[in-house]
């Protein structure tokens, strides 16, 4: 049987809990809801919890359009007393410890974690509360937007976007099988690949171009790509990366030259007018998930005694323009003070 091959034993349905219930959560665990299975949110967020309480579900869009409500059983990690089959976790990089922690209480050595978070340093967390044969990892090449508390617009046509998905222990059994064919019923467009330090690292190389870049400029995937210096910004950033996986013995999926042709294809053709999740995360005023991208691969180099300059750089740009935006939300707080103080004088 070859590794993406279904067997039969595979068409029944699973028990879900979508550990954060943001953009991703939400695309992820709706669309294996519409795919049958049963699916419950645990979210900490509590403006958007409220929301979702009063509408009774979830504003769905795509592409911005066809804005719907779809219902959804949603807990927070101290209201949830369930037992699925596997938990499905989408939170940003910085928040995972704080989740893991408060949703522990509802975790046993039967379950199974599965997350396709971007950056690295999750899997680490992720095993002091799961076994190893019990980790699955993945990454995602699916844009979603949450736009507010209670809505969600899933970018791309339904089916659009793909995604890999490797066991910890590089082996998958009956669960691995489970969830590709219920990822694959649910349109994501699942692959399963046989080396997991690598797939989980391509993609964040990835993200060190795209995700930095368009974030640090605040602009569209595709005026990165039609800019003229694009090839040699990205080939800088990714030579780097590359040069680093070599030394740590990282076997990455693609060459360095598939790396820029697939870079070059998803912000010229593939998504021209998407920002990326970092993106969304600055103009929110929200700390961004740098230093698990661009931070981690400089540390990496670090440990194998190579100094990864660009990767350095670009992370600290990163934490400048996110410092500009702090200091102007602050201005702008104490304009607002200001106005209040002068209308009641
Ligand atoms: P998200 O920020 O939408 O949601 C993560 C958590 O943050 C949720 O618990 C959510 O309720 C909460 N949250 C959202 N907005 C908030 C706000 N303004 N204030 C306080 N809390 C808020 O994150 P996501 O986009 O679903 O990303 C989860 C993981 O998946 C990340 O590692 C991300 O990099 C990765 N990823 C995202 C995309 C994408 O297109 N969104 C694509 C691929 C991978």
């Amino acid at each position: 049987m070859g590794i993406n091959d279904i067997p039969n034993w595979c068409m029944i349905d699973m028990k879900f809990a979508m550990i954060g219930a943001g953009a991703m959560g939400l695309r992820y665990g709706i669309l294996l809801q519409e795919a049958g299975n049963d699916v419950t949110f645990i979210d900490t967020w509590q403006p958007h919890i409220d929301r979702i309480r009063e509408q009774g579900g979830v504003y769905v869009m795509r592409d911005h359009k066809d804005r719907h409500l779809t219902k959804i059983k949603l807990e927070t990690p101290e209201s949830y007393n369930g037992d699925p089959d596997m938990f499905i976790f989408f939170v940003k990089q910085m928040q995972l410890d704080g989740y893991l922690k408060r949703c522990a209480h509802f975790f046993n050595d039967r379950q199974y974690a599965f997350t396709c978070m971007n950056g690295m340093g999750h899997i680490e967390k992720l095993q002091k509360y799961f076994a190893d044969d019990k980790i699955i990892g993945g990454t995602a090449l699916i844009a979603t937007v949450l736009p507010g508390p209670g809505e969600v617009d899933f970018m791309g046509k339904r089916g659009a976007g793909k995604m890999n998905m490797c066991p910890l222990d590089e082996k998958p059994d009956e669960m691995t099988h489970k969830l590709f064919n219920e990822l694959d019923k649910a349109q994501m467009h699942p692959t399963l690949t046989d080396d997991f330090t690598g797939t989980l690292m391509t993609k964040v190389i990835f993200n060190s171009v795209i995700n930095t870049l368009c974030t640090m400029f605040e602009i569209p995937m595709g005026e990165l790509g039609n800019f003229k210096g694009f090839y040699s910004m990205g080939r800088q950033l990714i030579d780097e990366a590359y040069d680093i996986c070599a030394r740590a013995d990282i076997h990455l999926v693609s060459t360095r030259d598939e790396e820029m042709t697939a870079l070059d294809r998803n912000v010229r053709i593939d998504m021209p007018l998407h920002y990326p999740s970092m993106y969304q995360d600055m103009i929110k005023d929200r700390p961004t998930e740098v230093d698990y991208i661009n931070g981690y691969i400089a540390e990496l180099g670090r440990k194998y005694h190579y100094e990864a300059a660009t990767h350095l750089f670009v992370t600290q740009a990163v934490h400048l323009a996110e410092f500009h935006r702090q200091n102007e939300a602050k201005k702008r707080a104490a304009k607002r003070q200001a106005e209040l103080q002068r209308q009641t004088a």
